[in-house]
C-alpha cells in the first residue's frame, strides 16, 4: 500500500506511534529465551541420547574392478575374493596420510616407539626428518585389525588428539568389529591416480598390498612367506633388509621384513618400487628367487595374481561419481 500524496516527513508524522507495553515487552522476552531452551535441550538430547552416524557404506570389489575406477571420496570395499581384507581407496594421498601416518608411525616405522602413538607434533617431526611429506610417508597402507586396535587403545590411553579422519576410521573399525579381541582383519589402502600417482602405479600399490591382506588374514601364507624367508641366504635376507631400511620400514621387525620382502619381490612389478638393482641383485639371481618363491606357494586366490600384467583393465582418467 502506498502513502501518495504526502510526502515523507508527513507520512512519518501521522503514522501511529507504537504503544510502549512493558509487560507484553517482558512477557515476549520470557517466551523467546523457553524457545532457545527448548531448542538446546532438544539438541542435547539428540546428541546424548539421538542415532549414532550413520554407517559407512561397504561396497566388495576385485581387484580389477577396484583398478577400473577412481574414487571422488573415500571408498570402502570389502576384497571379493577374502571378505576378510578390508580396502580403502582415496581420493588423493593426503587424506590417506592424514588417516593412516600416525598409525605408520607406531606399526612399522624405523626409529619410531613401538608403544607409543605420537602427537601431531612428534609426527610431524617424524614424518620431516624421513625426508617427507604427509603424502609421501607411504603410498599405500597396510596393517591387522589387532594393529589399528592396539593403535586406538594406545591413542585413549594417552589422551592423543586424533584428527577427523583417523576418527572416521575408528567408526569404519568399531561397525566392522575390528576393535573386539580377537577380530581377524586385514585393512589395505591405494591413492586415486592424481600427481605424482599414476594409472600405473595405483594398479602396482594395489597388487602389492592385496599381498600383505593374504598375509594377515591365511596364516598358511604367512607360514609360506616365513619358510620362504628362513630358505634364503644370509647375504639374500641382509639385502632385502637393507633396501627396506631404506624405504624406512623397521628392520628389527623380521615378520614385517618377510612380509614386505614376498610383496616386493612377486607383487610389485614396478621397476619406480623395487628392482633387482635395488637389491644390489643381477636380474637372473632376483628372477631365480622370484619364480621359486611363485613355484612352492601354496594354491589359493592370490596364487594367479603372482604372474600378473597390470594394470587389469583400462582405468578411467577422472573420479567415478556413481
Ligand atoms: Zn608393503
Amino acid at each position: 500500500m502506498q502513502y501518495d500524496g504526502l510526502d515523507p516527513d508527513q507520512r512519518i508524522r501521522i503514522l501511529p506511534q507504537p504503544k510502549r507495553n512493558k509487560t507484553g515487552l517482558w512477557v515476549a522476552l520470557g517466551g523467546a529465551l523457553a524457545f532457545i531452551c527448548v531448542i538446546l535441550l532438544a539438541g542435547g538430547a539428540w546428541f546424548m541420547f539421538g542415532r549414532s552416524p550413520p554407517p559407512i557404506p561397504i561396497d566388495t570389489e576385485t581387484e580389477a574392478q577396484i583398478d577400473a575406477t577412481q574414487p571422488c571420496d573415500t571408498k570402502v570395499s570389502r576384497f571379493a575374493p577374502d571378505p576378510e581384507i578390508v580396502v580403502l581407496d582415496f581420493p588423493n594421498l593426503t587424506i590417506q596420510g592424514l588417516m593412516l601416518d600416525r598409525v605408520a608411525a607406531l606399526i612399522e616405522k624405523a626409529h619410531l616407539p613401538r608403544n607409543q602413538v605420537l602427537d601431531d607434533v612428534d609426527l610431524r617431526e617424524a614424518i620431516y626428518n624421513c625426508g617427507d611429506t604427509i603424502e609421501s610417508y607411504y603410498y599405500g597402507h597396510d596393517y591387522k585389525a589387532a594393529d589399528l586396535a592396539r593403535f586406538f587403545q594406545l591413542a585413549a590411553q594417552q589422551n592423543i588428539t586424533l584428527n577427523a579422519n583417523e576418527l572416521w576410521l575408528k567408526q569404519l573399525l568399531n561397525q566392522l568389529g575390528w576393535l573386539d579381541p580377537g577380530a581377524v582383519g586385514a585393512l589395505i589402502t591405494l591413492p586415486a591416480a592424481r600427481p605424482p600417482v599414476t594409472e600405473a602405479m595405483r594398479a602396482v600399490i594395489l597388487h602389492h598390498e592385496i599381498s600383505h591382506g593374504a598375509f594377515f588374514t591365511i596364516p598358511a601364507y604367512e607360514a609360506y612367506a616365513e619358510s620362504f624367508w628362513d630358505s634364503l641366504t644370509d647375504a639374500d635376507r641382509a639385502a632385502f633388509t637393507s633396501f627396506l631400511g631404506t624405504e624406512g620400514y623397521d628392520t628389527n621387525n623380521t615378520n614385517l621384513m618377510l612380509n614386505e620382502t614376498q610383496a616386493y619381490l612377486v607383487f610389485t612389478p614396478d621397476p619406480q618400487f623395487f628392482s633387482a638393482k635395488a637389491v644390489g641383485m643381477s636380474q637372473a639371481q632376483l628372477d631365480t628367487l622370484r619364480d621359486g618363491y611363485i613355484a612352492n606357494m601354496p594354491n589359493f586366490w592370490l596364487t594367479p595374481m603372482a604372474t600378473e600384467t597390470l594394470p587389469l583393465g583400462p582405468t578411467p582418467k577422472s573420479c567415478n561419481t556413481n
